[in-house]
């Protein structure tokens, strides 16, 4: 029988808003941090129009010292709000992230001046300051669906007068499919 329970049941869980990690107050073996990013601190690193955060994000994150890098691992969960790319109703998803990326103090050597290269499973920090309110926007940006849809079987807006056909028929008749994506609507898709 497992002694080890889910950290945040029970009591208040950590902020860690405001939190930076010096990376060179790690050590080989390593340290554990458990805790919440508050809904304001994500919001200014994922906030746009069409999508907002709906409830502070939780981490669980490993870091230690692993040769002249720095590695961290761990979850993020989040629950994010934004429009359905076909009907636009607005819904939450929750958002699950394993991550795991290594962290150099120092310059990239391949930067190009203006462009923040999130992608990169190695990051340069010139400072060696780890912020974690930073880390784990980067997660959530990451793992924002691209074409967010409220459900697979969404049948979106009416292309002539507009109405949702997930919730009325509208009188409109089946108008002929043109566009590029055209042929897609004849093909069956299973999944
Ligand atoms: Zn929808
Ligand atoms: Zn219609």
């Amino acid at each position: 029988m497992s002694t080890q329970t889910s950290s945040a049941h029970g009591k208040t869980p950590r902020d860690l808003s405001a939190t930076v990690v010096a990376l060179t107050s790690l050590s080989g073996e390593g340290s554990t941090i458990s805790g919440e990013i508050s809904v304001v601190a994500l919001s200014e690193g994922v906030e746009s129009e069409d999508l907002r955060v709906k409830s502070p994000a939780h981490l669980d994150l490993t870091l230690r010292r692993d040769g002249g890098r720095f590695l961290a691992h761990g979850t993020v969960e989040a629950t994010i709000h934004q429009p359905c790319s076909r009907c636009l109703a607005e819904f939450d998803t929750r958002l699950m992230m394993r991550f795991e990326r290594f962290y150099m103090i120092g310059s990239d050597p391949d930067d190009v001046p203006g462009e923040h290269q999130m992608e990169e499973d190695l990051v340069y920090l010139e400072e060696g300051e780890l912020s974690l309110k930073r880390l784990v926007a980067e997660e959530v940006i990451l793992s924002v669906p691209m074409v967010p849809l409220c459900s697979e079987a969404c049948a979106g807006l009416c292309a002539g007068c507009g109405a949702d056909l997930n919730r009325e028929q509208c009188g409109c008749a089946d108008p002929e499919p043109t566009g590029p994506f055209a042929a897609l609507a004849n093909l069956k898709i299973s999944s």
